[in-house]
This record gives structure tokens, sequence and C-alpha cells, in this order.
């Protein structure tokens, strides 16, 4: 995984670097935010995070955020900065900040933000879903089953379907209740009707069975439902 470190404080990205590459870390440490700028401008590179001291020679971290996110960049960036003012931390998260660490911070707590911004990163999703002969695929929003070498099925998915599929392929073969499903998928309030777990089971359970799966989603009467990835074959 590869960092860049924007901090003209030599000690400070000394100990950042050094504590980075002890943890795996491929970091292109630079002192500069115009140079930092040069860096992520290199099509060639591609970083997986970038930490952004705020106060720095040339642009600012923030105007390296404000140029960064222009460009629709999804690059996950932590800020780091001695200040400690509401008002800033609004101005860097405005500016498309992921995190913020103000100094002095401990490097134990810089890594776990780090793993935390990584887990985050849409580059770092898994592209596929595998459960049984199921691929469920993040990309094109399709589930798709490898019936034999010659013949494979490909279903698109609505939202909500491709969400309620991948909770099941993630529990497949046992028992998840609706409250579950609903609190998992569901935002709080959105949609208070009691059934719009059962309603949305029943939509995907359909389109499922209309290209000959019908007993992938089975329902438990009062317990509630069980994927059964076996059904696919
Ligand atoms: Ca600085």
């Amino acid at each position: 995984m590869r960092v860049l470190l924007v901090e003209d404080e030599p000690d400070l990205g000394a100990a950042i670097k050094r504590v980075l590459n002890q943890n795996k870390y491929v970091v292109d440490w630079v002192l500069d935010g115009t140079e930092a700028w040069n860096f992520l401008d290199d099509q060639a590179t591609q970083y997986t995070l970038a930490i952004f001291d705020w106060l720095l020679p040339g642009l600012s971290g923030l105007e390296l955020l404000h140029r960064l996110r222009s460009q629709h960049s999804p690059l996950p960036v932590l800020m780091l900065t001695a200040k400690d003012q509401m008002e800033d931390k609004v101005a860097g998260l405005d500016a498309g900040a992921d995190d913020y660490l103000v100094k002095p911070f401990g490097m134990a707590e810089l890594l776990a933000r780090l793993r935390a911004l990584q887990r985050r990163s849409p580059q770092l999703q898994p592209q596929q879903l595998t459960v049984g002969t199921l691929i469920l695929d993040y990309g094109t929003r399709t589930v798709c089953s490898q019936k034999t070498l010659s013949e494979k099925q490909i279903i698109s998915l609505t939202t909500k379907e491709f969400q309620l599929l991948e909770y099941f392929m993630k529990h497949p073969n046992q028992i998840v209740t609706s409250d579950q499903i609903r609190n998992q998928l569901w935002e709080v309030n959105a949609e208070a009707i009691s059934n719009v777990v059962a309603a949305q089971v029943r939509l995907l359970r359909r389109k499922l069975a209309s290209f000959g799966w019908s007993n992938l989603i089975e329902t438990l009467h009062g317990m509630g439902y069980r994927f059964n990835p076996d059904a696919s074959k």
C-alpha cells in the first residue's frame, strides 16, 4: 500500500515514515505542498492513502485537499494539524478530509486511523463476493452463477435487492430474522412499515426464481430466513 505523506517538520515526518514502513506501507514523503501536488498529479503513481499536514510551504494541506476533490479524486486523506479549533476541523472536513488528527498524537492512533480509512476506501472494497456457485459483483451490481463452464447466468439487481442478497450471502446457512435484516439495511424510521423486509425478500425471491433459483431463500415461519447457497447449483 502506497501512502503520500506531506509533512514539513523533519523529525515528525521521519518518525511517521519509519512507523509506516515498519507496518508495510510504501511511503513517499515530501516536505512541501507544491511538490506534493506534483506527486498527486502524476497519473503513473496510485496512492492508497494520503496524510497532509495543515500548514506547509507551497500549497497548504487544505489547498491540496481542495485541488484533489475538485478533480473528484476519492483518495482517502487524513489531515494532521496543531490547530485544535473547531472551525479548522469543520473547514478540513468540508474540504473533503476523511479524518483529522491533532498534534501531538501517538503513532498507535495514527495507524488505527489509517486502518479505518483503508476499510472505508472504495478502492479497497472487494470487487466480488463468492458463496457456493454464486458470484455477487459490486462493480456491475449483478449476481451470476457458473452453472457449467459454458453456461453462465447473469442477473441485474436493484440497489435494495443487491444489499439484501449481499446480506444473505454473508450469512449463508444461518437463520436471520427480519429485525436483523431491517436494522442492517434500512435507516431508522426510513420505512416504518413492518413488512418491508418480507416485501423485499418476496421481490428478490421472485427475480431469482425467474432464473431457476427457487429455493435460495427459505422462510422459517416465526423465525426468519435462511439462505441456502447450495440451492443455486
Ligand atoms: Ca507544518
